[in-house]
């Protein structure tokens, strides 16, 4: 309960949870010592750890916490998060950047973006490094050197007192580079192609399938618990484009599940789906008892997963349903 509430990373966080982020950054390891103290913002969204060992000066009741989230499996897991939330992460030992970022961040240049910049979000990299992106057909106005006069590097030496700009974008961009497409706010992400199928109307009895892969929210919403730890989750994106025939009609199917003797040992799952009467295409269904090497649960919910499982499978993939 305490974790859940110490990973409210929205608005309206508690202060204790501000009180130990303090806490949690100054009691690390000695191996951290050269991890600069301003850049550790929190050690569940960056590669930076902090002290869980009982003889380190880390607070009794912040290691119970650790200790919680790390016995029940707690991280960061999705298939994909939206843009919000990519640009909201930490770019400094981003946790799911190439380590090279950890050597990016002691130099000269990278002590400007700290200190004169105060940089310390994906989207502030992104935002600082944008006039470097040259867009087809649009001639950038910034010049790549740092005696550049454009607006941006203007306002960045009046704001920040920075003389280099441009290395600054440079560096900026640099740090951007070390995260995997999924993390990255600059590529292509499946919530510029996912469209909300819930605003499509039903009826009281039907219920739309909701194919996006996108968590949507903000920090606190990326975490889950209970994780499994044999399994590490793919820094890939999965950007699917799915073209609707627009002559294709909206497809209804009924599905069920029903179990005999459920919650018992000898329980036995069937679903059914039905697309109308007499149509070849209805199907009973067992629920095997394996699928691959694991051993499936006879009941009524994972018949009707089984259901929803194989329907799509009987229809062309672009059907709506
Ligand atoms: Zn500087
Ligand atoms: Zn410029
Ligand atoms: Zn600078």
């Amino acid at each position: 309960m305490w974790l859940k509430r110490y990973l409210a990373l929205g608005p309206g966080r508690p202060m204790w949870a501000l009180l130990a982020d303090a806490l949690l950054a100054i009691n690390v390891p000695a191996y951290e010592n050269n991890t600069p103290q301003d850049i550790r913002k929190n050690c569940y969204l960056q590669s930076w750890t902090t002290s869980t060992h009982t003889r380190s000066s880390q607070p009794t009741d912040l290691l119970r916490m650790i200790k919680a989230g790390q016995k029940y499996g707690l991280r960061i897991e999705g298939l994909a998060f939206e843009r919000t939330i990519l640009r909201d992460m930490p770019i400094w030992h981003h946790i799911f950047a190439d380590s090279r970022i950890r050597r990016l961040t002691g130099s000269n240049t990278s002590k400007c973006l700290r200190s004169k910049h105060n940089l310390q979000t994906v989207g502030e990299a992104e935002d600082l490094a944008a006039p470097l992106i040259i867009i087809s057909g649009r001639q950038s106005r910034h010049r790549p050197n740092n005696q550049c006069n454009c607006r941006d590097c203007t306002e960045i030496r009046e704001t920040t007192t920075c003389d280099h700009p441009h290395l600054c974008m440079v560096r900026a961009q640099e740090l951007l580079d070390t995260l995997p497409p999924k993390w990255d706010p600059r590529v292509e992400q499946p919530e510029d192609v996912e469209t909300d199928p819930t605003s499509i109307s039903k009826t009281r009895e039907e219920e739309i399938f909701d194919y996006r892969l996108t968590t949507t929210g903000d920090l606190s919403d990326i975490f889950r618990i209970f994780t499994n730890k044999s399994h590490t989750p793919v820094n890939d994106t999965y950007v699917r484009r799915i073209q609707t025939d627009s002559n294709e009609t909206l497809i209804n199917v009924a599905t069920d599940g029903s179990c005999i003797d459920n919650g018992q040992d000898n329980a036995l799952a069937g679903a059914g789906i039905y697309f109308a009467e007499g149509d070849p295409r209805n199907k009973s269904l067992r629920l095997p008892k394996m699928a691959g090497e694991t051993q499936l649960t006879q009941s009524n919910q994972t018949a009707e997963l089984l259901a929803v499982k194989v329907t799509p499978e009987l229809l062309p993939k672009t059907t709506p349903l």
